[in-house]
């Protein structure tokens, strides 16, 4: 039973205990109506409490019944039932109460929360809007401009806040008593959020819907919510509602929600041990040593610090660690000034920090995770002095972008131990963490990889060992394709935006003055002959050698003065040069080529990774882009905007660059011609 009842002092408690979130699967509504409906003539009853057990009020929809026809009863069935009740109807929050949670709750007389308690209509996250009453009733309780963002940003708000803006009427320890309280001694009449009507303040909407608009990068959903609200403002709850019907169905058959329902369940299954050693158990993490305090490494100890582990940071020299520490010192100061972490929080993570020099220090620790210099001979000569330390059974892990770990992992006595953590910068906000699983990589290694991505909330995805695993393989090819799109006619600029448009966080040439030009510029003057295609980065190679580092260096592909970003005529200087230098002519290059060109590129690469196993799942691609890359989430990631294209024309258009002067890079991974035959 998902649905049990309770009656205390005068009060019916309809308590839901549907592990582990309570989701209002279709067994759950049916309870709560029936529930409601009953209680409406038993005379013993003057009140009712919705709550619910474990962990969490009812935190949304049941995700099995995602994408499939909905079945009786409806939530607008339930929610119009509690909210007709002549008995007092009370929701006792604790957790989350989010999506049809908190429409339910909506539709209660009375909300209590405790200490604690998040409430919020993420719908817009998977490409929706509320469809229970969310849109109508919540600006019928909260002022308009707030319950619109609150909808269209698809962010939770703590209870605090709820009873700062009336969301709730009351936070309570006891909440359960409280809610009892409530329905035993307060009455339904003027409650009923449908009964109300709520108007707009044009002005803040205004705003509000600009800005949305802005922040949504191409998606839809939010902006819809926007519409929706402010069409409806004014009108009869029974027009709002049949308005929001509409757009929720019409937005549900989108293909954006669809790839927004692609891109949950594959996070939800990239997390997965490997099918072939699904009984592999972890090994308890507590303490972590990390090599190597630069940008990455104090990243990464951060990211171990915050998820309440021991770390021991190790450098080169002792200035070297001073600045490790004072880097982590300076970002905690951030936060704390920011609000985001307590004072307590901090003196607690940076009592669990310690920094020095020699390898002794890393004796206890269960997980070594090296962040040195991208230098091979760097890498084994650390590897060699862990070998030396590190306790039996400890798990010892690499950062590296690009190097072969299982050339690393052969270097020491116990290869078994060895596996790739490929961290994204920076470490302790990106979500992806790419795994890297070798050729002698044990399954205890592995599965102890995968824990620790869970325990500090990261997202995984398991790569096999190539240059540049998945993300960053992928991401030649892209940045490849930008590259001599300047030598056919394109700017910067142009190209930049165009992808910006399509919804990408930001366009290859910003992102290459951003993380710096030289950077590339070193690992390509190291990389094997015949890996790379010269032309594509000979535009960067001349600014990296004229000092256009990018940010860092003031200048790039733009320059930076007092903060204003503008192309640099340096660089258009130095893309013409190899323009007449080559005898190219340059011609238009539309937005949508710029688009196909990168976007297939990233996409043929991927099938060649699906089709050389570097890649264990099609939909783990998707995952690393969209979390470690920038690529806008309501694609859904390139292997399933492919999918929307058509995978027949993909093939047609690659074979058209297949043409051109640079077509050799084009070869057509066989996996993507099976599938668009498949099709
Ligand atoms: P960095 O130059 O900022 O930091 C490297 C640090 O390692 C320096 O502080 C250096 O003093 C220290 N170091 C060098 N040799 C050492 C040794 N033998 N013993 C102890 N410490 C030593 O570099 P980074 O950007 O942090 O990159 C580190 C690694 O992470 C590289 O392998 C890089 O490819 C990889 N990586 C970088 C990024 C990124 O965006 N920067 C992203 C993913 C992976």
């Amino acid at each position: 039973m998902t649905v049990t009842r309770e009656t205390k002092d005068n009060a019916l408690i309809l308590w839901i205990d549907n592990p582990p979130v309570n989701a209002l699967s279709q067994d759950v509504r049916a309870a709560i109506l029936a529930g409601v409906t009953e209680a409406q003539n038993d005379a013993s009853v003057k009140g009712i409490v919705i709550a619910c057990k474990g962990r969490t009020f009812i935190a949304g929809a049941d995700v099995k019944e995602f994408g499939a026809p909905p079945t009786e009863p409806f939530l607008p069935d339930v929610t119009a039932a509690i909210e007709n009740s002549k008995k007092t109807v009370v929701a006792a929050i604790h957790g989350q109460a989010l999506g049809g949670g908190l429409e339910i709750a909506l539709a209660c007389h009375y909300r209590i929360a405790a200490k604690g308690a998040k409430l919020g209509l993420p719908e817009v996250t998977l490409g929706l809007v509320p469809g229970a009453g969310g849109t109508q009733r919540l600006p019928r309780l909260i002022e308009s401009t707030a319950a619109a963002e609150m909808i269209a940003s698809g962010k939770p708000i703590d209870a605090n806040k709820a009873k700062a803006n009336g969301l709730v009427d009351s936070v309570a320890e006891d909440y359960v008593a409280e809610a009892i309280a409530f329905a035993t001694t307060k009455s339904a009449e003027n409650r009923r959020l449908s009964e109300r009507a709520f108007q707009l303040d044009a002005a803040k909407f205004d705003a509000l819907a600009a800005a949305t608009r802005k922040q949504a990068k191409g998606a839809a959903a939010p902006g819809a919510a926007i519409d929706l609200i402010r069409r409806t403002a004014g009108k009869s709850f029974a027009e709002g509602m049949k308005e929001e019907r509409a757009l929720f169905l019409h937005l549900r058959a989108s293909e954006e929600a669809k790839a927004l329902r692609h891109i949950f369940f594959a996070e939800r299954g990239s997390n997965k041990l490997p099918d072939d050693i699904s009984d592999a158990k972890p090994i308890e993490v507590k303490t972590v040593g990390i090599i190597g305090a630069g940008t990455m490494g104090t990243g990464i100890a951060m990211t171990y610090l915050d998820a309440g582990m021991n770390v021991r940071m190790l450098e080169m020299a002792e200035d070297a660690v001073a600045r490790g520490l004072a880097r982590i010192q300076s970002s905690y100061r951030d936060s704390l000034a920011k609000g985001r972490i307590t004072e307590a929080q901090r003196d607690q993570r940076l009592a669990a920090l310690t920094g020095g020099t020699d390898y002794a220090a890393l004796s206890d620790c269960d997980l070594i995770i090296e962040a040195v210099f991208e230098s091979m001979d760097v890498k084994k000569a650390v590897f060699a002095k862990l070998d030396g330390v590190a306790k039996p059974g400890a798990i010892l892990a690499t950062n590296t972008s690009y190097l072969d770990i299982d050339e690393i992992a052969a270097s020491i006595s116990r290869p078994e131990a060895v596996v790739g953590l490929h961290y994204f910068s920076p470490a302790n906000i990106m979500k992806l963490l790419e795994i890297v699983r070798a050729k002698k990589t044990s399954p205890q290694a592995l599965a102890t990889a995968l824990s620790v991505a869970k325990a500090t909330n990261k997202i995984p995805v398991v790569a096999g060992v190539c240059p540049g695993f998945i993300g960053n393989r992928m991401l030649r090819a892209y940045v490849r394709e930008a590259g001599l799109l300047l030598l056919e006619g394109a700017a910067p600029e142009q190209v930049d935006k165009a992808l910006t448009a399509f919804g990408m966080a930001m366009g290859p040439f910003a992102v290459a003055d951003l993380s710096g030009i030289d950077i590339g510029y070193k690992a390509r003057k190291e990389a094997a002959p015949g890996s790379f295609e010269p032309m594509a980065t000979i535009v960067h190679d001349s600014l990296v050698e004229a000092g256009h580092l990018g940010q860092k260096s003031g200048s790039g592909f733009y320059t930076y003065k007092d903060g204003v970003k503008a192309p640099n005529p340096v660089a258009l200087t130095f893309i013409e040069q190899v323009r007449s230098e080559t005898g190219r002519t340059p011609r238009a290059v539309s937005d949508a080529e710029i688009v196909e060109r990168t976007m297939f590129a990233l996409v043929n690469e991927g099938y060649w990774i699906v089709e050389e196993g570097i890649a264990r799942h099609i939909d783990d691609i998707d995952v690393a882009y969209v979390n470690g890359y920038g690529f806008p989430r309501h694609r859904g990631g390139p292997m399933c905007y492919a999918r929307g294209v058509g995978l027949s024309k993909v093939v047609k258009v690659i074979e058209g660059f297949g043409q051109g002067a640079f077509g050799k890079w084009w070869r057509i991974a066989p996996a993507l011609r099976n599938a668009a035959a498949a099709n």
